[in-house]
């Protein structure tokens, strides 16, 4: 079977029989149980997905199948899919099974997606190799003593090691693009509000985001035209008018980018990070479009003000899982306050717990001020400060991280060395705005390098159009 990359060519190639969607599935099955060892996949759904793909492939062949048909997408284990069990790759969450499906899930079933299975990533989606999943450690398909990435892990390599077409996770700080540069793939964080997020598990929901994670930019162009738009269920879902995402063109227009320099000076960039975005600047030069450098004097601002309000908001939102209605109950617990206690304590994983803890100190009496309210006024300033660029720039560039993928275990003990390896990626998040991870060729070792685009909120459409030329033309 052919290594696709383009839901398109998938489509073709079933209408003119050259392969059938049932052997397409069974293909991706194959590929899931001989690449176990990467510990991608959480759970996967092969009943559903076989029985599935023998219904669409008939409408396929009827003229009757919804925009997604041929395309099998796992999910990041933090999306509802009524009837399946989700765990956020957390114990907390052992045993329970959704009872909805999230509005992206529903969106992406009804256009015939065909849902292969679950996968891991950081508990909670709190983290940036991998490591911190309740499950163990995603390895990544390039070189199995390295990361993945996070907290989308399972989804990079799902995509990278071609065991589905496509995945969807979620991006609070970096979580789609910075897995999706270590693995080469692209990777969408789709601007604040563009999908809704009911039946994603909360993390920070003024930052959280779903995002697809795919091998071409035309698959992202149509999974982001599906799954975005206006949703009852989720007051922060902009209705602002999908745009028709697969059909936006920028070729021929010269466009303006921005790169910040810090990011490219800075101390702890891999230099062939950074010999590879100088390339990319010269490249776009020539193509014509004019590349400048501008300084953006708050990216030492960015790590402290995120994990500031991230986990602000996490402790409030994971305030929910107690023991007390679902999920794991801890078996050491004899009365109300023990219950919560103990399955809490025993349930969440160490990082989880230190962000609780965190949150919880920042927005205790006499901190918030210092704390959480000055952090919201610097997340002001910056959305002012990118919005300047934005006004003279098309896109902002950087590295997606200051490194390609790290070995396991490297930073696990170091906290902070960990949170620095979403310094670029950040950024987008605290503004709101628009951003992808583009795979952009490979370090001395053959790893993954990422490039990341940002682009104003509600840009998607240029962003994907000019990324897709990108190289191209
Ligand atoms: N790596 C970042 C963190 O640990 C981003 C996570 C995310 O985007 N979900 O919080």
């Amino acid at each position: 079977m052919e290594r696709y990359t383009h839901l398109q060519n998938i489509q073709s190639d079933i209408i003119s029989d050259k392969i059938s969607l049932p052997q397409l599935v069974e293909y991706y099955l194959k590929n899931i149980e001989d690449k176990k060892h990467l510990n991608a996949f959480l759970e996967v759904f092969t009943e559903d997905a076989k029985s599935a793909a023998i219904g669409i492939q008939q409408k396929i062949k009827e003229g009757k199948a919804g925009k997604l048909a041929g395309m099998v997408i796992g999910l990041k284990d933090n999306l509802c899919y009524k009837g399946h069990k989700v765990s956020a790759s957390s114990k907390i969450l052992e045993g329970f099974t959704s009872i909805y499906s999230a509005t992206a899930v529903e969106r992406l079933l009804a256009e015939d997606a065909i849902i292969i299975g679950r996968l891991n990533c950081d508990e909670f989606a709190m983290g940036a190799s991998n490591e911190n999943s309740a499950f163990g450690t995603v390895l990544n398909d390039a070189d199995n003593t390295k990361v993945s990435g996070g907290s989308s892990g399972g989804c990079a390599v799902a995509v990278q090691a071609d065991l589905c077409l496509a995945a969807l996770g979620s991006d609070t700080g970096g979580s789609v693009r910075q897995p999706a540069g270590f693995c080469g793939v692209y990777g969408l964080k789709p601007t604040y509000g563009r999908i809704s997020r009911w039946g994603l598990i909360a993390y920070a929901s003024s930052f959280d985001i779903i995002g697809p994670l795919t091998k071409s930019v035309d698959d992202a162009q149509i999974l982001l035209e599906v799954i975005s738009g206006a949703d009852e269920y989720d007051a922060t879902s902009s209705d602002k008018s999908v745009d028709a995402y697969s059909q936006a063109s920028v070729s021929g227009q010269k466009l303006k980018i921005a790169y910040i320099k810090e990011t490219i000076e800075m101390n702890g960039v891999q230099p062939e990070v950074k010999t590879n975005i100088e390339k990319s600047i010269q490249q776009l030069r020539a193509q014509g479009h004019t590349v400048e450098p501008v300084s953006f004097d708050m990216l030492d601002k960015l790590i402290p003000i995120y994990y500031t309000l991230t986990t602000a908001e996490a402790s409030s939102n994971l305030a929910r899982f107690a023991g007390m209605h679902y999920g794991f109950r801890s078996s050491n617990a004899h009365d109300f306050e023990s219950t919560i206690r103990k399955s809490r304590s025993e349930g969440f994983g160490p990082e989880v717990k230190r962000r609780i803890m965190l949150g919880t100190f920042v927005l205790s009496a006499g901190y918030y001020d210092a704390y959480y309210t000055k952090a919201q006024k610097v997340r002001n300033l910056v959305k002012q400060k990118t919005d300047e660029i934005f006004s003279q720039y098309d896109f902002i560039m950087s590295p997606t991280s200051p490194t390609t993928a790290f070995k396991i275990g490297e930073k696990s003990d170091d906290p902070l060395a960990m949170y620095l390896a979403d310094i670029f990626t950040v950024h987008a998040n605290i503004a709101g705005c628009a951003a992808i991870s583009i795979p952009n060729g490979v370090d001395n070792n053959k790893m993954p390098i990422g490039l990341q685009f940002m682009a104003k909120s509600f840009d998607e459409s240029r962003l994907l159009a000019f990324v897709k030329n990108f190289g191209s033309e």
